[in-house]
């Protein structure tokens, strides 16, 4: 489903060259679960953001389902990733003053639904997640663990294939964090390819392929 081949992503800083992606070659399968770990500073967000083609490398080739993506405009790119590509953040990003169904809704909106059909969906979703009776609170009136599970939701919305999660329970305590790290399997148990960008071991060590980065290169590839 996806293979990097020779990725570089360095970043000017001043006269300063930071080389945050140093020659990262990847292949990950559809359906896979994989953890990123590493110390902070290794390049963990950069090579999230890139895979979810927030970023663009400064050297190399990224496959996603067959097709080459770092050359593609910036439009294309913001369509290939509306349709197949989710993303989750440690500080959840939001709407503020979108109530939690319309954060959920938006994508649908943003992609021309009929009002009828995104309300259909969207409640399907809410349901799902054991949030229906929090649809009409905005996000600060919800825990953490809610607001990252209405996060999941909209970044869900549009069936992607591939979801990226950075830090997805960094911010929350360890029993939300357990509730959002379930969501997430149960995608994947759904057939979504799944990346979790973590610190925590015990989160990290649940996915079935783990990762670890330092300085900018994957130095550990374990399965099983
Ligand atoms: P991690 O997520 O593992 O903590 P990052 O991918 O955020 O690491 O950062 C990797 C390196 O790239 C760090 O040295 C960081 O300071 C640098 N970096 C990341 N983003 C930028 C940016 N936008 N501009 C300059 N340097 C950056
Ligand atoms: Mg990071």
């Amino acid at each position: 489903m996806i293979t990097l081949e020779g990725i570089n992503r360095i970043f000017q800083v001043g006269d300063q060259q930071v080389h945050a992606l140093d020659d990262i070659n990847l292949t990950i399968e559809p359906g896979e679960y994989l953890s990123l770990m590493g110390p902070s500073g290794s390049g963990k967000s950069t090579l999230l953001n890139i895979l979810g083609l927030l970023d663009k490398p400064t050297s190399g080739r990224y496959l996603l389902e067959g097709r080459e993506v770092t050359s593609l405009s910036d439009d294309e790119q913001a369509q290939v990733r509306g349709e197949k590509i989710g993303f989750v953040f440690q500080f959840f990003h939001l709407v503020p003053r979108l109530s939690a169904f319309e954060n959920v809704e938006l994508p649908l909106v943003l992609a021309g639904m009929a009002p009828a059909g995104r309300r259909e969906q969207v409640n399907n979703i809410l349901e799902q997640l054991d949030l229906t009776d929090r649809a009409h609170h905005r996000p600060d009136q919800l825990s953490g663990g809610q607001r990252q599970r209405i996060a999941i939701a909209r970044a869900t919305i549009m069936k992607p294939t591939l979801l990226l999660a950075d830090e997805p329970t960094g911010n929350l305590d360890s029993k939300s964090g357990a509730d959002v790290v379930e969501v997430l399997e149960k995608l994947n148990a759904g057939g979504i390819t799944l990346v979790v960008v973590t610190h925590d071991g015990q989160v990290g060590k649940r996915a079935s392929r783990r990762l670890r980065m330092v300085d900018g290169c994957i130095v550990q590839d374990e399965r099983g």
